[in-house]
């Protein structure tokens, strides 16, 4: 890292919303702002990006301070730098989101899938540093992985590898938002609780606080909550998002060996009442060479900064 350009810029873009800021070798977000994703053609948006970064890159002493751009993005393809058909953005098909940022900034840009960025961002700076072997899961919206093998994110032939929330855990499961029945994602996701909640109370009669929630609108977050406050059908809402997390863990196990698995994004918060179904249902399905011998562990990156330092750790490679 020249000293000359101590700072890098990284952008996490979601559906709704795009989060930048400055970053500095240590980790720190110096100055961060937003602008929204949605309502905006892609030029508009390049355009918009550039005069809010812009004041930034003003405030940390111009743009020769900076190295460089990484940019987490829905279908960020790390190795063409496009956003190829991303359900969840306004601009369809494929953009060539990289070349665009480098010419409006002047600037060498990488771009990836969120859960990469944050794979890269918790090699860089959180749990997983010095680490060479782990594999990261995000548990949001949906589910992500990063996967990472001596030192090195996975990106597969052709950029897209790592989709571990669409391996199958159910054959004819749940409908998944990717079109197919029974992936991980549709199980573990945010949603995925919500459908599992609302599964688990219909099995049942036993009394429970989610029941004063109309069934439909019950979140992840509400079970939560509840699971915190002691109730026993919310409790076991995680233990069984738990046990479908732990045995689909252990095969991502056989596959690369990781020394420990990464958890990040919402379910994570759950500490103990995530993480206690999930270590002995990962623990009771490995192959034996491997009992006792990976971790599962949370992230430590700060939840509000934890995606664009993610993103603007890409930018040091670069
Ligand atoms: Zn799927």
């Amino acid at each position: 890292m020249e000293m000359e350009k101590p700072y890098v810029i990284g952008i996490d873009m979601g559906g709704t919303n795009t989060a930048f800021g400055i970053v500095d070798t240590r980790g720190n977000v110096i100055v961060k702002g937003s602008i929204k994703t949605d309502n905006l053609d892609i030029d508009d948006y390049i355009s918009q990006l550039r005069t809010e970064c812009g004041k930034l890159i003003d405030s940390v002493g111009g743009i020769d301070k900076i190295k460089g751009i990484g940019a987490g993005c829905p279908n960020g393809n790390y190795y063409t730098g496009n956003i190829e058909y991303a359900p969840n953005l306004p601009w369809k098909g494929i953009v060539p989101f990289a070349k665009m940022l480098s010419e409006a900034f002047g600037l060498p840009t990488a771009i990836t899938n969120d859960a990469n960025a944050a794979a890269v961002g918790e090699m860089t700076y959180g749990v997983a540093r010095g680490m060479k072997n782990f594999i990261m899961i995000t548990l949001g919206t949906g589910v992500g992985s990063g996967i990472v093998i001596d030192g090195k994110i996975v990106y597969g032939h052709d950029g897209f590898a790592g989709e571990l929330g669409h391996v199958n855990i159910m054959r004819n499961g749940r409908m998944c938002g990717c079109g197919r029945l029974g992936c991980l994602e549709a199980y573990t996701s945010a949603t995925g609780v919500a459908r599992s909640a609302h599964e688990i109370l219909d099995m049942s009669e036993t009394p429970s606080s989610l029941r004063n929630i109309p069934v439909e609108t019950i979140t992840s977050k509400d079970v939560y909550d509840a699971a915190m406050a002691g109730d026993e059908v919310a409790k076991e809402i995680f233990n069984y998002t738990g046990k479908l997390l732990g045995e689909a863990f252990s095969d991502f196990v056989a596959f690369s060996a990781p020394e420990a698995i990464v958890l990040f994004g919402g379910l994570a918060k759950a500490g103990d009442l995530i993480l206690k179904p999930i270590v002995e249902n990962m623990e009771k399905n490995l192959l034996t060479v491997w009992k006792g011998k990976v971790k599962v562990l949370f992230s430590t990156l700060k939840d509000a900064d934890a995606a664009v330092l993610g993103a603007s750790a890409l930018a040091w490679e670069l």
